[in-house]
């Protein structure tokens, strides 16, 4: 490693070779706001909310800014923070922003750096961006273009994260627009619904349908798991209201999945909370499933497997393992297969 030592307001850091400004400045705490830069996609130096003055004279976007040996960088000043001030307030003027009928209230990073930065709501006479809001077409998502500030995250976190290039850009100046599969609603188009967008969205312009009306950010509580539905082992970090009931799944970034998930590790969370789903064993007696005890239950499986094995042999009964056990549940089971059973049928959906 190539180390790089430079001074950041006042401190001496050190950082690696290759690092922007920024990147050197979030490795050693050192807090500088941005909106489109996001640690899982590329550059993208659009938003300029993340200006920094390099060696006492000109301003640069900090997260496109290589960093080198010897620089002096002052994240803060008079101009700086009335610059930033200036960016939010058009972000703010150009959009529509309710943030009491958002789902991202109390999470949004725009939010967050109008707060932070003291910025009043634009006038009521300004212009604001009227678009049609998309709701409906997705099973998985919702779109509110009024609450885009185009940063253009998702268009890089479908690209380059899901390899789907749904969204793009277009327009030019104020006609500026995101679009996906060029014009097509989000429902038609080839979206499949990773959520990876919603994600890295800075705003409430992109949002997941569970979680409307089921809780704010604030009352929501997180919990690290691990996806039960294939080997790869994502972690997600789970999201349940007041109630206890699960609202969102998003991507945990220190997992072998670097934060991203799949549709089903997404959105494929409802069935435990589902009324339908089975918590008692159920005997089949005359025809009719009966709800039944676990040493009940499991009583009937070892005498029935017991006089199957000494009437017709070991090799009349397999086993068939699933992706939704941990691996210790499958060790058990092929152990229990060889050594009680005497059998080496066992199998596993892996090899469907
Ligand atoms: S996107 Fe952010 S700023 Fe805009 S309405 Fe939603 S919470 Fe408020
Ligand atoms: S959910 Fe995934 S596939 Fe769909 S637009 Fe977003 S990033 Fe692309
Ligand atoms: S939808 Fe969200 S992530 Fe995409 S450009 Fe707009 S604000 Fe940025």
């Amino acid at each position: 490693m190539d180390a790089i030592q430079m001074t950041i307001d006042g401190k001496q850091v050190t950082g690696k070779k290759g690092q922007t400004i920024l990147e050197v400045a979030l490795d050693n705490n050192i807090d500088i706001p941005y909106l489109c830069y996001h640690p899982r996609i590329s550059k993208t130096g659009a938003c300029r909310i993340c200006m920094v003055r390099v060696n006492e004279a000109a301003l640069k976007t900090s997260c496109t800014e290589p960093a080198s040996n010897g620089m002096i960088i002052d994240t803060d000043d008079d101009e700086i923070r009335e610059l930033r001030r200036s960016i939010l307030g058009m972000l703010l003027a150009e959009g529509d922003h309710n943030c009491l009928y958002c789902e991202s209230n109390g999470e949004c990073e725009l939010q967050r750096l109008c707060n932070r930065y003291e910025v009043p709501m634009p006038a009521g006479d300004m212009p604001t961006r009227q678009r049609a809001v998309d709701t409906v077409s997705s099973k998985g998502l919702r779109r509110n273009e009024n609450r885009c500030i185009l940063c253009g995250r998702c268009v890089k976190a479908c690209g380059e994260i899901q390899m789907n290039s749904v969204w793009n850009f277009t327009g030019r100046g104020s006609s500026t627009a995101l679009t996906s599969d060029m014009f097509a609603q989000l429902g038609d188009s080839s979206c499949v619904m990773c959520g990876a967008c919603v994600q890295c969205c800075p705003t409430g312009a992109l949002s997941f349908q569970t979680v409307l009306g089921r809780g704010q950010a604030w009352e929501l509580k997180k919990e690290t798991s691990v996806c039960i539905y294939c080997g790869v082992g994502c972690q997600i970090d789970f999201y349940t209201n007041k109630e206890g009931k699960l609202v969102k799944a998003l991507g945990n970034a220190d997992g072998p999945n670097e934060g991203h998930l799949c549709v089903k590790g997404r959105f494929g969370f409802d069935f435990v909370q589902s009324g339908k789903r089975l918590t008692k064993p159920l005997i089949k007696k005359n025809g009719a499933f009966e709800e039944a005890s676990w040493d009940e239950a499991l009583d009937l499986v070892a005498s029935r497997l017991s006089d199957i094995k000494s009437k017709s042999g070991p090799d009349s009964i397999m086993a068939f393992s699933s992706a939704k056990c941990t691996n210790e549940e499958n060790y058990l089971m092929q152990k229990f297969m060889r050594a009680v059973i005497g059998t080496n049928n066992v199998d596993h959906c892996a090899r469907l």
